[in-house]
């Protein structure tokens, strides 16, 4: 018999699920709590349902249909989870704590692996085996704070996978993180490489949370050597499409750029790209490309950094520079890769 899958249901699944059992509604509710507040790690640990009912949850179902696998923590207290699904496949995320603030990030997979290409990712050498359901997407926030104890009060979708090649099964997430989870859409952030009839349809539904674009290029050309995805949908066309995105939705996109050196820093890439997104209503984050030794690329020195910041903040816009986190664990910014699925 399959077991009923408690994490990710709303409390009318639930109480469905314990009237069927003679349960009645009020135990139910005490669920939801134990799951969406306390986040417990066993069944066990949800003290006030009598003994009895916690061994009918414990023969009829069970709190998550993933399992923790491994946990690695970096010198900057930046931890790494390697999540295994029911099947047998690896997901990766991340929880990071900024200092001087109370903020809990987590960097969440959408997919095992990814066929996006990009040159620069670790997660694209690993192909793609599928899209993560509802329930898994969710449940890596679930076993994170149940491992931890913590309260996640920020959602990136940064982790493995396109997320926008997985759409329902993320609307489907970010709903019960934002009723569930009580997680506000302003907390939650979706990046995408751009798959333009998707960014479409996020403009069409109003999409509340932030969407941060994967550009890392000024141009078409150098984008697409870099991002296969921009063959398909170019560099212009996707510029407009943001164009429309943040008229519709009234919200400011996060255009993400990873500096790498040689291929995309230079002074002349910095004036392009700040004339390209001139009239897109956008912040950027600058990325400092996360270098380990089987990269093929390099990060570009301090210096080049600070000069490309310079011209894009002189041409108006707000720039930020992501702090690297975790590179001791591989838990860096697109270091992502599951190594324990090769072994
Ligand atoms: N598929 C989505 C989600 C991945 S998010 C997307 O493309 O946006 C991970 C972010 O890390 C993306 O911006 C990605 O381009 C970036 N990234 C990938 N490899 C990197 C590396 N080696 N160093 C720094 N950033 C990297």
């Amino acid at each position: 018999m399959e077991k009923f899958v408690l994490t990710g249901k709303t409390l009318a699944e639930l109480e469905q699920f314990m009237l069927e059992n003679s349960q009645t509604r009020y135990r139910a509710k005490q669920i939801y709590n134990w799951i969406y507040i306390k986040s417990v790690k066993t069944i066990n640990e949800m003290t006030d349902l009598p003994v009895v009912t916690r061994e009918l949850l414990e023969q009829k179902a069970v709190l998550c249909s993933i399992s923790l696998k491994d946990k690695q923590i970096s010198k900057d207290g930046t931890m790494k989870f390697l999540f295994e699904t029911d099947d047998g496949n690896y997901a990766e995320a991340v929880l990071m704590r900024f200092d001087n603030r109370a903020n809990l990030t987590a960097c969440i997979s959408t997919q095992v692996g990814c066929n996006m290409g990009c040159t620069f990712c670790a997660t694209a050498k690993l192909g793609f085996k599928r899209n993560l359901t509802v329930e898994e997407i969710i449940q890596q926030i679930y076993c994170i704070q149940a491992e931890t104890g913590l309260k996640v009060t920020n959602i990136v979708f940064m982790g493995q996978g396109e997320p926008l090649m997985n759409l329902d099964n993320m609307l489907g997430a970010i709903k019960i993180f934002r009723e569930q989870f009580q997680v506000g859409a302003r907390r939650i952030t979706v990046s995408t490489c751009g798959i333009i009839p998707k960014i479409n349809e996020l403009a069409a539904l109003d999409f509340q949370s932030t969407l941060a674009i994967s550009l890392h290029a000024p141009n078409q050309e150098i984008r697409e050597n870099i991002m296969p995805i921009a063959k398909k949908y170019k560099f212009d066309e996707l510029i407009s499409t943001l164009k429309h995105y943040t008229q519709i939705t009234g919200r400011r996109v996060t255009i993400e750029y990873v500096l790498m050196k040689g291929i995309n820093d230079s002074v002349e890439s910095a004036y392009q790209l700040a004339k390209a997104i001139s009239k897109l209503k956008s912040n950027v984050n600058l990325i400092i490309y996360n270098q380990n030794e089987k990269s093929i690329y390099k990060k570009p020195s301090n210096d080049t950094v600070q000069k490309f910041k310079y011209i894009l903040e002189a041409s108006g816009k707000k720039v930020t520079i992501r702090l690297e986190r975790g590179a001791d664990i591989d838990a860096a910014c697109g270091q992502l890769s599951a190594k324990f699925q090769d072994k």
